[in-house]
């Protein structure tokens, strides 16, 4: 029988989890914000569907997670997966043994604010769970079969031998989970060459060769790409010595500038959400419809950058929050990325119902399709196979579409 999965993605100050009951297709989610301070609480759903809004002031990681769990009733998790941003040059999911919380501790200077976190983390649910297996899935182990000319920066060689400097990637569960389904969907599934668009809070790009990943949009940190809801993306590195010495700023003023109030909410200086932009943009705000322009221009020429990586292209898949979502936003980018060919039918692009999966092109060219990601799902599959060797008779997503989600 198939084992239930807690999937855990802590940060600094709050943890989601979600529960994934068997067919996976049961999920209890619940969400621990503002931990360790007095407003810190617990909102989510209790096994019988009613909202939970729990204040557990000062509570740490553990108690948050403690109290959470406690709501599960009797639904108990057979092993626990959690979301680690950075693996360094793990190539896969691993079980939680004292080496790879090592290799954890060892990436954080890669991933400074995520990975001490995930730690806190793992350190919770061994003191809660100490029986269960625990797996660790990676952010960029998807992109570790990059090759060298995708992954290395023209920098001193030293810098990547001596201190890892090199493009690693991240998002990788999103962009494999909706490439593998993507590509089934097409029928070739993991086989052919695609491009993914995963567009939420952070965005990011990826091209993928019969299955794996062989270039993508972020690089050494989740900084390098497109324009992201406060982060920056691609910009002139030389931006850091201008800053410092015209304006006299400090590298950590710098880089909160370009992490946290860049992107979206820099251009616009309205917001980082991309619904708000929308309608102000409708509303006759410039500066918004400037900010959407800017985000939809530069993810088209990420897109048709790494269309290099690949031997053929057979389509492209739109995820994440905006991608999923917003017909509008697609349909901007398509206009800037006629050279392939690409068709989007406008109609199809329009008529698809909001979250649900669908081709959008017109037939000619290579297809294009909205594929909604499943992060989650892929951490709970990734943690059954590492824990317990349990792999699905068919691809996951071949039996969701037995589950009657719309196919185009
Ligand atoms: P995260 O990266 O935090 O998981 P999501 O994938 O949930 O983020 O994406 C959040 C983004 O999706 C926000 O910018 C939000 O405005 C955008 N979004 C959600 N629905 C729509 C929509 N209907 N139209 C445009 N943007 C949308």
């Amino acid at each position: 029988m198939s084992k239930s999965v807690l999937v855990i993605n802590c940060g600094s100050s709050s943890i989601k989890f979600a529960l994934l009951l068997e067919d996976q297709e049961f999920r209890i989610h619940g969400l621990a914000e503002n931990l360790g301070t007095p407003e810190a609480r617990i909102k989510g759903v209790t096994v019988g569907n009613e909202p939970v809004d729990i204040r557990i002031p000062n509570a740490d990681h553990k108690e948050a997670l403690e109290v959470g769990l406690s709501r599960l009733a009797n639904y108990k998790p057979d092993a626990i997966g959690h979301r680690i941003v950075h693996g360094g040059t793990l190539t896969k999911a691993e079980l939680i043994t004292p080496e790879i919380i090592d290799r954890i501790r060892e990436a954080t200077p890669l991933a400074p604010l995520h990975n001490p976190a995930h730690l806190v983390g793992i350190e919770a649910t061994q003191r809660l769970f100490p029986d269960l297996p625990q797996v660790a899935v990676f952010d960029t182990a998807f992109h570790q079969t990059m090759p060298a000319h995708a992954y290395r920066y023209a920098l001193p060689k030293f810098l990547y031998t001596e201190h890892n400097v090199r493009r690693y990637g991240f998002h990788g569960t999103s962009h494999a989970y909706v490439s593998e389904r993507g590509s089934e969907l097409a029928g070739s599934y993991k086989e052919g060459g695609w491009l993914t668009a995963h567009l939420g809070n952070g965005s990011s790009t990826c091209a993928i060769w019969n299955g794996e990943s062989v270039d993508t949009s972020m690089g050494l940190t989740p900084l390098e790409g497109v324009v992201m809801g406060t982060r920056s993306g691609d910009v002139d590195p030389s931006i850091h010595s201008f800053l410092a010495q015209n304006l006299g700023w400090d590298i950590y003023k710098i880089d909160k500038m370009l992490n946290s109030q860049s992107g979206l909410l820099g251009l616009s200086d309205l917001s980082n959400d991309m619904r708000t932009l929308i309608e102000a943009s409708e509303q006759g705000n410039e500066d918004a419809s400037l900010a959407i322009e800017v985000f939809c221009y530069r993810l088209a020429k990420s897109l048709a950058a790494l269309s290099c990586g690949l031997p053929r292209l057979d389509g492209l898949f739109f995820t994440g929050g905006i991608g999923e979502n917003s017909a509008y936003i697609r349909e901007k980018t398509m206009s800037y990325l006629p050279h392939f060919g690409f068709n989007l039918s406008k109609e199809r692009n329009d008529g698809l119902k909001r979250g649900t999966e669908g081709r959008i092109d017109s037939g000619k060219g290579p297809q294009i399709w909205v594929v909604p990601t499943d992060e989650e799902g892929r951490i709970a599959q990734e943690t059954k196979q590492v824990a317990f060797h349990e792999f699905d008779a068919e691809p996951e997503c071949l039996k969701k579409s037995e589950h009657g989600i719309a196919l185009a």
